[in-house]
């Protein structure tokens, strides 16, 4: 199937397999895959570890805020897949802890630490044929994205995959924890002011709950192709 230069929006809760989907869309049509959730995890990091966030998830907004404009957040890519770094240091493992989890939708939806991901985000869309997965790609990040999707799953089968996921990285969750901070990660996003997690609309949903990622391609095409139909 030939993809014309389109941008491709996958916005959706928390662990439905929006990362997963779009790296086999990006592997299929040859797509560059931007992972938006991993700026938000990164500045996360840096706010964690910088000590700019007490214990009662209070955030130094100014420091921060200084911290961000000098701070050197990047992807390295390679044949394997995109890393994050800061600086020279490699932070793909630390940013997905659940340490980094639990604080991550208060720091995004500080208004200044998405207008910082939303310009850096547009910058990649100046290329097009990307797909980028988050959840605000296709309302506020490309509004014009010609395919839009919307992923949802029921939220115990959501928890189990990011327990799974969890544990095949060397971690010994709690699922309940897992399952917790899911619930309130999609509560913060769907309810901050700023940019909140909604469905943009004309975004196709797709619940995956019962699907496996190659039946969610076959999907995917089947809506590409009816578009293409339309324009011709
Ligand atoms: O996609 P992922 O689960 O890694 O995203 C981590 C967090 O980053 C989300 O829970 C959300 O708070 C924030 N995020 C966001 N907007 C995006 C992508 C991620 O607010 N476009």
């Amino acid at each position: 199937m030939t993809i014309p230069d389109i941008i491709i929006a996958i916005d959706g809760y928390s662990s439905t397999g929006k990362s997963s989907f779009a790296k086999l869309i990006a592997h299929e049509f040859s797509f560059m895959y931007l992972d938006s959730g991993a700026l938000y995890r990164a500045i996360t990091y840096l706010t964690v570890n910088e000590g700019l966030i007490d214990k009662d998830g209070q955030i130094d907004s100014v420091n921060l805020k200084k911290r961000l404009e000098v701070s050197d957040i990047h992807f390295s890519y390679s044949p394997l897949g995109s890393k994050t770094f800061i600086g020279e240091t490699c932070i793909e493992d630390k940013i997905r802890t659940l340490s980094v989890s639990d604080y991550v939708s208060p720091v995004a939806a500080l208004p200044f630490v998405r207008d910082y991901v939303d310009g850096r985000l547009k910058e990649f869309g100046k290329k097009r044929r990307i797909v980028m997965d988050g959840r605000d790609i296709g309302t506020t990040v490309f509004p014009d994205a010609e395919i839009k999707i919307f992923m949802t799953a029921d939220p115990e089968i959501r928890a189990q995959r990011r327990f799974d996921e969890l544990v095949s990285k060397g971690s010994n969750p709690i699922f309940d924890d897992v399952m917790n901070n899911l619930r309130e990660r999609d509560y913060i996003d769907s309810h901050r002011e700023t940019s909140p997690l909604v469905k943009a609309d004309d975004a196709f949903i797709l619940d995956n709950s019962d699907m496996s990622v190659r039946e969610e391609l076959f999907w995917l095409k089947g809506l590409i192709q009816g578009k293409l139909d339309i324009l011709q």
